[in-house]
């Protein structure tokens, strides 16, 4: 169990960062349920919940989500289900339970760019850009591979368009953490393969999204689906190894692809 010496809750975003570089140990806490599956020694603890960052926002050109929003909401919400096909909704709604997803936050889970991450690759897949306090509005693609830096992730922004989307995984049993899982979208022509837990944090397979894009034969869906296996890393873990997680990279972009221009 984490331990913390101190518990603040500030109500500016300056304040809360001010205190989070102020000292090595201090933390921000979302949901904190990953924090207190661990041991750390927390000198300040940075609550975010006074910030008024827990919102799901119809703007006009991006569905804008606070980082302190739950996945509760972001599964419910109908303007997250009823858009992209529903796949941050489907991405969510197998994670534990109900009361923990009350919880957790979209914030803490994006930064912390966690490799068996469900929402990453569901977000990778739609034209996703987040904000940090310090670094900026940024792509996240852009920010999934910058070196780690403290900061804040404030917001997460969707672009509305009219991208339809598939989302796939594979877990030992529901609760658990996935083994693989992959997201495929289209708008128009344009095609995105993300893959994420690979163990890694999820990836675009940029090479099986062009030949997708630019040369779509949809009696041959197996013929992107090896691309992507080819082009992305796999590694092995407690759930699999990376010859199982290749193999299966296979069957759930060739699955993502059918169900996606199903949605024509
Ligand atoms: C038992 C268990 C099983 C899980 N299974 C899955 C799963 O199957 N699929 C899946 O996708 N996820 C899974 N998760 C992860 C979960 O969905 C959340 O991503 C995770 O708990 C972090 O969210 P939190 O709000 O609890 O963060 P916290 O525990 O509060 O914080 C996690 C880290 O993020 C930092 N942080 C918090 N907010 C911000 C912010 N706004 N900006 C920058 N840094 C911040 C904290 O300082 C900390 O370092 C699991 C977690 C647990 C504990």
């Amino acid at each position: 169990m984490f331990t913390i010496k101190e518990f603040v809750q500030p109500k500016t975003i300056e304040e809360a960062y001010s205190i989070l570089v102020s000292r090595r140990n201090n933390t921000l806490i979302g949901g904190s349920a990953f924090l207190r599956m661990g041991s750390k020694k927390i000198d300040t603890a940075v609550d975010l919940s006074k910030l008024e960052l827990n919102y799901i926002k119809n703007q006009d050109d991006y569905i804008e989500i606070g980082a302190f929003t739950s996945f509760r909401e972001i599964e419910t919400s109908p303007l997250l289900v009823n858009n992209f096909n529903g796949v941050i909704s489907n991405a969510v709604k197998n994670i534990i339970g109900v009361q923990f997803r009350n919880i957790v936050t979209v914030g803490a889970s994006v930064f912390s760019k966690y490799g068996f991450s469900d929402l990453i690759t569901a977000l990778l897949a739609l034209d996703t850009e987040v904000e940090l306090y310090k670094a900026g509005r940024m792509r996240l693609d852009e920010f999934l591979k910058r070196p780690y830096e403290r900061d804040i992730l404030t917001r997460v922004f969707i672009k509305k368009n009219q991208r339809q989307a598939s989302y796939q995984q594979l877990r030992n049993s529901v609760s658990d953490y996935p083994i693989l899982n992959v997201a495929v979208s289209r708008l128009e022509n344009q095609w995105i393969i993300a893959v994420g837990a690979r163990p890694q944090t999820a990836a675009i397979a940029r090479n099986a999204s062009e030949e997708l894009t630019n040369n779509l034969r949809v009696d041959d869906l197996e013929h992107y689906a090896n691309i992507a296996a080819k082009e992305l890393t796999f590694g092995t873990n407690e759930r699999g190894t990376a010859k199982y997680r290749q193999v299966m990279c296979k069957v759930l972009v060739r699955r993502a692809i059918m169900e996606v221009l199903q949605c024509e």
